[in-house]
């Protein structure tokens, strides 16, 4: 019997202390790695759905833009039966498919912690896998995000942030204008989860807490971007792996390089 060495540990992260807010575990298991396996870095997000009902059938509820001075109360429904576990199995799997094992991290030559050994020697430098696992739980203390979910109204628009759904938030619609490239609210926000900001001027500013038209992108390849109106992924929508591939390793974020497609181990 071989044994398991879990050297990396687990890593935990909590909100207020990040750069970027991301909230999640993450854990690092390179037992697996050989000469075509790399090892694989797994962002773990648990997140507990509150589901809104009103009172009676039907009732109001306020949406993003409900303020003191500027209510904004949406007219909203009972869920139906089995509708909000439904829609929750949905966005979970869906939103989990986008991010998971999309990027790899290209581990630098001067790294040797990943090496695979061969006759007890380093035989191939093994790189980093980017995983998601995203799961809803029952319990609000086992989360690292509750989102409260209403059931609006057929045919209301109820304006949904980060910790506030809509049934509607699963579908797709069009927000960049004469274009026909579509936007899934879930994706998006799960990219926020994962600690990522909006897009930005630029391309790939990060910019959290800026909601300005602008921080949804100017130029046409900005705004198709996922965390701007569109669905595209971009290779620095990996930086949250990269954070904690630096964290796991001490080797810096900025030499940790993004690949959209499969890099095997290479010889060392
Ligand atoms: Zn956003």
């Amino acid at each position: 019997m071989g044994t398991v060495d879990f050297k990396f540990g687990t890593l935990i992260r909590t909100g207020p202390k990040l750069t970027y807010g991301g909230k999640w575990d993450a854990d690092l298991v390179d037992w697996r790695i050989d000469q075509s396996t790399n090892a694989y870095l797994t962002i773990f997000i648990r997140i507990f759905f509150a589901k809104i009902d009103p009172a009676g059938p039907t009732g109001t509820y306020g949406d993003n833009d409900d303020t003191a001075a500027h209510p904004s109360k949406k007219p909203i429904q009972k869920w139906k039966h089995g509708e909000f576990e439904h829609y929750v199995r949905n966005l979970t799997s869906s939103a989990q498919r986008f991010w998971d094992g999309q990027f790899w991290l290209k581990t630098p030559k001067t790294y040797d912690g990943l090496n695979y050994l061969a006759h007890g020697r380093p035989a191939y430098r093994c790189n980093l896998y980017c995983k998601l696992d995203l799961k809803a739980v029952s319990r609000a203390d086992h989360a690292h995000y509750t989102i409260a979910v209403v059931r609006a109204q057929d045919g209301v628009f109820f304006r949904s942030n980060a910790v506030l759904y809509s049934q509607n938030d699963i579908k797709s619609d069009q927000r960049i204008p004469g274009s026909t490239v579509k936007f899934w609210t879930h994706f998006h926000e799960v990219g926020h989860l994962i600690g990522l900001g909006h897009v930005g001027t630029g391309g790939r500013t990060n910019v959290h807490n800026d909601n300005r038209p602008a921080a949804y992108g100017v130029t046409a390849a900005e705004m198709q971007d996922v965390m701007g109106r569109g669905h595209a992924r971009r290779d620095w929508h990996a930086t949250p792996w990269q954070q904690a591939a630096e964290a796991f390793t001490g080797v810096r974020v900025a030499n940790w390089k993004v690949f959209q497609h499969h890099i095997a181990p290479e010889r060392v």
